[in-house]
């Protein structure tokens, strides 16, 4: 599909529809001169330059990558109608567009039942788990790992609950004896496991803490804000990834998923679903302003954000028309970007200069120079981080960094000197599907770096 022309098409259809109403004059003090918007668009366009190239097999750093050209295309032409999905109200076609796109992850998932909605990000849609853990399990707290996305800690403390981190094993999955000796204090109500650690893309043990569930009373959140789609290529095969801790997040009582991660959609669309539809009493609140169009349950009335842009809906909704939250379909994206992970992983293993830090579980390859002392690992790191960014464009690699202990590299079987507690390791997320093809040229870039920078030969 040509994204130009579809953005066209988009805003001629949305202007065909607003000529029904009858023309009318826009008011002089919105009006905006030809000449001047140019001079200002260029500007924009100059500022933007400043970026990362985010879109560019050569960009292998963080979680981050443009929105599919559909999603595009959906975004723009309900933003320009700016429906709001708090309430039927604002928005009737997007909240109907969200119900079947929420209905698709559900499915994803294999919840036989829901209660779910989109958000703004994967923070409010864990933010909106734990105040559901806090009102079904009073005055107890929640256990996550150490390596759970920060935003646990702090949504804890925002809610007024005890947050318990629980140690990680040698492949950054939640520790379970670690995690049962806490249980049995009775302090927990909740334990969030995350499926896909930001970090490393580790994934915790999610169908043997079920089996704790009934012992210890506890609710389970799974956080897949990064890793819920790999649910579509769960199914154990050499492209694929581990189906037991996916398999389990059905029977979990709730999960978040950022379909702005690996869903192909831009920033602004997280979603959280809730295996008890009863949750919904939780929300319940009286507006004076809103809820005037139906007797539904509106979404605004089960969601802790008013505001939500409809467009983020329309462009899921949108993009899953083309490509659903399948196997067969959005499934084919992940393989190659799994495979990518699974490829380099083995580049690393097999070259001198560089150790992989542990095994992928998902499309996130952690690695290190090879260098006889923590400090050296990390000053290595850093230069290499550096130089790849620092690059002419058609030579540039992008990698990026994550902070790792002395502890964590001996639990690896790292042999050096610990002679700082810290250290910076490279890391690379491979989630785009060309990254397959690239996979040998960043490899082959970055070892030239590591050796530039003085990594050791064994
Ligand atoms: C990205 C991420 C979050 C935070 O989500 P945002 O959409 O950035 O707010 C939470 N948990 C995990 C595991 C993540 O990867």
């Amino acid at each position: 599909m040509d994204l130009r022309e579809w953005l066209s098409t988009a805003a001629e259809e949305i202007g065909r529809w607003q000529l029904e109403y009858g023309p009318f004059d826009s008011h002089g003090s919105t009006a905006v001169d030809d000449d001047e918007f140019g001079a200002a668009f260029s500007k924009l366009v100059g500022r933007l330059r400043d970026n990362y190239p985010f879109f560019h097999p050569r960009y292998a750093a963080q979680m981050l990558k443009p929105p599919h050209p559909a999603a595009a295309v959906g975004y723009l032409a309900a933003m320009l109608i700016n429906p709001n999905n708090h309430a039927l109200d604002g928005g009737p076609a997007t909240a109907a567009l969200e119900r079947e796109a929420v209905d698709q992850l559900a499915g994803m998932f294999g919840f036989p039942e829901y209660l779910g909605h989109l958000t703004t990000s994967g923070t409010i849609a864990n933010l909106e788990a734990l105040f559901v853990a806090r009102e079904t399990h009073p005055g107890r707290g929640v256990a996550h790992s150490v390596d759970a996305h920060f935003t646990h800690q702090r949504m804890c403390h925002v809610l007024g609950m005890e947050s318990y981190p629980v140690p990680t094993d040698a492949l950054g999955r939640m520790n379970l004896d670690a995690l049962e000796a806490l249980l049995r204090t009775g302090r927990v109500g909740t334990v969030v496991l995350t499926a896909g650690t930001t970090g490393i893309g580790a994934v915790d043990p999610v169908h043997e803490v079920l089996a704790l569930r009934e012992r210890y009373g506890v609710r389970i959140h799974v956080d897949a804000a990064y890793g819920g789609f790999f649910s579509l290529i769960a199914d154990d095969s050499a492209d694929g990834v581990a189906s037991a801790p996916f398999a389990a997040i059905k029977s979990c009582d709730s999960v978040t998923v950022d379909p702005h991660k690996h869903g192909l959609q831009p920033y602004g669309c997280g979603a959280v679903l809730f295996a008890d539809p009863g949750v919904g009493k939780f929300y319940k609140h009286d507006s004076p302003y809103t809820y005037f169009t139906s007797t539904e349950l509106h979404l605004g009335e089960i969601s802790l954000e008013c505001s939500r842009a409809g467009a983020a809906a329309s462009a899921l909704w949108l993009t899953f028309q083309l490509i659903p939250p399948t196997p067969d379909a959005l499934g084919t994206i992940l393989r190659p970007c799994r495979r990518a992970a699974l490829r380099w992983a083995d580049l690393i293993s097999d070259e001198e200069s560089v150790d992989l830090y542990q095994p992928p579980d998902l499309d996130v390859v952690t690695f290190l120079p090879r260098a006889g002392s923590v400090s050296e690992v990390d000053r290595i790191t850093n230069a290499v981080v550096a130089e790849g960014m620092a690059a002419p464009p058609k030579d540039a690699v992008y990698v990026a960094a994550y902070s790792v202990t002395a502890q964590a590299l001996a639990d690896r079987g790292w042999r050096g000197v610990a002679d700082v507690p810290k250290s910076r390791i490279l890391r690379s997320s491979l989630m785009k599907p060309e990254d397959e093809v690239w996979v040998d040229y960043l490899h082959g870039r970055v070892v030239e770096l590591v050796r530039g920078a003085g990594a050791v030969a064994a």
